[in-house]
């Protein structure tokens, strides 16, 4: 911790989901306090809360985000394997439909952790909370930001103790909004005279559906982790069943442009035996649901562009969904939010002072976001109806991406390239490097493994 800097006596979080608590984490490498304000009350085990509806569904971590999750709390992979998450070669367990196929399975070195989002975040919590400068406070909404007389410097928050219904004011000499998608911080500046952040919207109308089954430990299929995705957009539905800890697969299946999983039991089964492969029918149809059917709906991706404004209160940051939410089909949003706090811990460890701290610090986790973004609303893209800002050649990448999704069902070379740049630990031009390129347009046709059969329903 950095002492020499009198400035840096105590930061504040807002929000205690995984964007706040790895935020919480780098930052008390630099601060002599850290407080965590959360809305919710938490509890001390896994739980999901009212502030995070999102973490009732199917949540998979990238090999990136395991990589920096591990880099700041080492014994979490062996924690999450303790506490029955289950931890598998990422290439080899992958059980996985598109494009008329399954994506060829190949030892790939490098590990899928499949758990639910409530143990992931418990144990990081527990992690977090460890640290002898680090403090929760629950039952503790932000309702504003307070400032200096001259409006440009954020020294405190304006809070409200929930349980007793009291407000209060604390300072401190950063304050970092982790409150995700629905931050309050354009109204909040807004009100302090700031102009708001420059916002993308890519609209795609993504709708889950989540039960969580029974798992039979003694099934062999208890390691993979199945997914089917569309071949868009001549398909448009998706599926994924995982299994995670406590012998239970998570099941959440949806898709794009409003056609969403619906919440009626047969209903739900239904949507999945209409999927291209059925594998995830074939096990729910015969597992036992244990869970109520939830839905989640996702309008739009979100980039809330900060690095933009040229004007910004000192003291004051954003990090992880409060600046960009993505589609969630595509697993970022906890390891986009890591990089992020990863990229704060840097700027902080090279910068003495805290003034003039913003405008870095938004290039570098704009720099961050750039990359999932692209990814998640390329793809988006594939759907003529969807509408927002859509990067030049777009269409082009699409055409050649297309063709390496074709090719991983047969060319295992292809397919670790695809699944690194998937998982945020390669470019995405090096889809593009010639001897990928070559790979992929020399066009072999592939031998695909075998789809297996829909197994019967009652009544057929
Ligand atoms: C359906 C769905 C599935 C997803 N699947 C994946 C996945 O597979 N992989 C992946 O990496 N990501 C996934 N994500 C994204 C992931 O959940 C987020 O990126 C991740 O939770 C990080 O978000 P965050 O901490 O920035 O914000 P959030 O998780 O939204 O947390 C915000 C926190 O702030 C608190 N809060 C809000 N307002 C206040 C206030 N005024 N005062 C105090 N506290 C406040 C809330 O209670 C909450 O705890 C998914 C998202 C959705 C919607």
């Amino acid at each position: 911790m950095n002492s020499k800097n009198t400035n840096r006596q105590h930061a504040i979080v807002i929000g205690g989901s995984l964007g706040g608590l790895l935020t919480a984490r780098v930052l008390s490498n630099h601060f002599a306090q850290v407080t965590i304000l959360e809305r919710d009350e938490v509890a001390n085990h896994p739980a999901p809360r009212k502030g995070q509806p999102q973490a009732r569904h199917l949540h998979g971590l990238l090999a990136t985000g395991l990589q920096v999750f591990s880099g700041y709390f080492p014994d979490l992979r062996q924690a999450l394997i303790d506490n029955g998450a289950v931890v598998a070669d990422f290439a080899d367990s992958m059980q996985w439909y598109s494009y008329g196929g399954y994506r060829k399975r190949f030892k790939m070195g490098v590990e899928s952790t499949l758990m639910s989002r409530p143990l992931l975040e418990h144990l990081v919590r527990e992690r977090v909370l460890a640290l002898p400068n680090v403090t929760l406070m629950d039952n503790c909404g932000v309702l504003g930001l307070v400032t200096a007389v001259s409006g440009e410097q954020i020294t405190g928050v304006q809070v409200e103790y929930r349980n007793q219904g009291q407000q209060d004011v604390l300072n401190a000499d950063l304050i970092v909004d982790c409150t995700g998608r629905g931050s309050h911080t354009p109204k909040w500046l807004k009100e302090l005279g700031y102009d708001p952040a420059p916002e993308s919207e890519v609209r795609v109308d993504v709708g889950y559906a989540t039960r969580v089954y029974r798992r039979d430990p003694a099934d062999k299929r208890g390691t993979d982790w199945i997914l089917v995705t569309p071949e868009a957009p001549k398909e448009n539905r998706f599926g994924g069943l995982f299994p995670v800890e406590g012998d239970r697969w998570i099941c959440s299946m949806g898709g794009w442009l409003g056609d969403h999983a619906p919440l009626d039991e047969a209903a739900f089964l239904e949507f999945a035996r209409s999927l291209p492969a059925p594998d995830i029918y074939n096990i729910i149809s015969q597992a036992e649901p244990i869970s109520e059917i939830i839905p989640h709906k996702f309008p739009y991706s979100l980039r809330r562009h900060y690095e933009k404004l040229h004007r910004f209160p000192a003291g004051y940051l954003l990090l992880g969904d409060a600046i960009s939410s993505f589609n969630p089909t595509y697993g970022q949003g906890m390891t986009s939010a890591a990089l992020q706090a990863a990229e704060l811990d840097a700027l902080l460890a090279r910068r003495p002072a805290l003034e003039g701290i913003a405008r870095p610090f938004f290039k570098r986790a704009a720099k961050v976001i750039d990359v999932p973004w692209q990814l998640a609303v390329g793809e988006d893209f594939r759907f003529p109806q969807t509408t927002g800002p859509k990067p030049p050649g777009t269409d082009f990448i699409n055409r050649y991406v297309a063709k390496v999704h074709r090719a991983t069902l047969h060319d295992e070379v292809v397919g670790e390239a695809f699944l690194k740049v998937m998982n945020l630990m390669a470019p995405p031009p090096s889809l593009f490097h010639p001897r990928i390129l070559w790979r992929v347009l020399r066009g072999k046709r592939p031998s695909p493994t075998a789809v297996p059969k829909l197994q019967p329903t009652v009544g057929d």
